[in-house]
């Protein structure tokens, strides 16, 4: 039997929490070979992320990526010894001893495990401590797998160790209907599909990273979320729902997502204009999530990360897109209502926007795809709009 356990950044927040982490550790270890993949302390990679801007607004992203990879090292040798401590054999390997990534820095994918001397080490008994969120690019430099990568780190660690199941310890006891720290009466799954996990983690639950759970797909790794303080059973992320002998619910949750901003064009109505603007987009990689399409106007949504390269690609093609004006909006929120309900039920998604309609959300975007009902709503309506959704479902205790 083999285990990889990945924890977050509360339960490393501290010598006394890694304490605690290394007595589940110990205990887990007494059954099974044991992999440990860990977060830095909670609150360490803003930290680290602010002195990058502090250090140049403009920052090299491979040395943002040296800068932030940081935390996960201190607390992988800081458990490693703890473990050690404690009695047992541990010893930490770094990220980028292992995991290949490849792509954008800040944001990379994982490519391979090198897993020949991690396997060595569990196989003779050592409890491995693994940094998560960062692996090696093919030109020998630290990259960083994006915020909350540990959570890919830990599935894509687990499948290049054949491991039997991959458990992510967190803050909260399971993947919830919703938010719990938005709504309290919000109900712990037992298990949930892995698709609508996908589109859960897509839509702002950032309980799971979500490249996390597509990779959970694709290597048919068993993964659970389960809380590091309460010993209680989380949740299953099911890849194989036919073989699973429970009733597959409409609607598994609402999610929240605070991180796109609105960009609004005025621009008269001719073809070739939302095709304009998206061919301007992408020639600075950049994508859109939302549209919405009037006769003057032409609105879209992209990360606010984005936001300010976003407008001056637009501004460099307003000829091309016809437009006259930009502004942009940044104190937006979408709320997304997942199941797979709203395939096969349409009236729940007319239910979704009555709801809104109802406690008076103006409804600025929206989207609907297979398992999803999505709503562009103003920043400080999102709470608002995730109670009234999630007590119109009937989704809480
Ligand atoms: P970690 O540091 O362990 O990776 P994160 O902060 O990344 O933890 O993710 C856990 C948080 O996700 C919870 O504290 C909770 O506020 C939030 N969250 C958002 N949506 C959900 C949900 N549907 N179920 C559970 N937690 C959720
Ligand atoms: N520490 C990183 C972050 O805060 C990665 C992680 O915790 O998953 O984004
Ligand atoms: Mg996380």
């Amino acid at each position: 039997m083999r285990v990889v356990m990945k924890f977050g950044g509360t339960s490393m927040a501290g010598i006394e929490r890694i304490r605690h982490v290394a007595r589940l550790v110990e205990r887990q270890a007494a059954s099974s070979e044991t992999c440990v993949v860990v977060s830095a302390m909670a609150g360490e990679t803003d930290r680290l992320v602010q002195f990058c801007k502090e250090a140049a607004a403009h920052h090299d992203p491979r040395e943002y990526d040296v800068v932030v990879a940081s935390g996960e090292q201190v607390t992988a040798g800081l458990l490693a010894m703890t473990l050690q401590n404690a009695g047992l054999e541990a010893r930490s390997f770094m990220g980028w001893q292992l995991l290949e990534a490849s792509g954008v820095h800040g944001n990379a994918r994982v490519e391979k495990i090198e897993s020949g001397a991690l396997d060595g080490a569990l196989r003779a008994g050592t409890v491995a401590v693994i940094p998560g969120f960062q692996g090696r690019t093919e030109e020998g430099r630290i990259a960083t797998l994006g915020r909350g990568g540990s959570d890919t780190s830990a599935v894509a660690i687990a499948a290049g160790l054949r491991a039997d199941r991959c458990d992510i310890y967190t803050d909260v006891a399971g993947v919830y209907t919703t938010d719990p720290r938005i709504e309290p009466t919000a109900r712990k799954l037992e298990a949930v599909g892995a698709e609508e996990m996908l589109e859960l983690a897509g839509a702002g639950a950032k309980v799971l990273q979500v490249r996390s759970v597509g990779l959970a797909i694709r290597e048919d790794m068993p993964l659970t979320v389960r809380s590091a303080f309460e010993d209680e059973p989380g949740t299953h992320i099911i890849t194989n729902w036919e073989e699973a002998d429970m009733e597959r619910i409409a609607i598994s949750g609402i999610a929240a997502d605070r991180s796109e901003a609105l960009v609004k064009l005025a621009a008269s109505d001719r073809p070739g204009r939302l095709a304009a603007a998206l061919r301007a987009l992408a020639s600075e990689g950049l994508s859109v999530d939302m549209v919405a399409q009037g006769p003057d106007s032409l609105h879209f949504t992209v990360p606010k990360t984005n936001l300010a390269r976003a407008l001056k690609a637009l501004d460099g093609a307003k000829d091309a897109i016809g437009q006259t004006a930009v502004t942009s909006d940044d104190n937006v929120a979408k709320v997304s209502v997942v199941g797979v309900g709203i395939r096969s039920n349409p009236e729940l998604a007319a239910k979704v926007f009555d709801v809104l309609a109802d406690r008076q959300v103006p409804l600025l975007a929206a989207t609907l795809s297979e398992l999803k009902a999505s709503a562009l709503v103003p920043d400080e309506q999102v709470d608002v709009a995730v109670r009234a959704l999630h007590a119109a479902f009937e989704l809480g205790e």
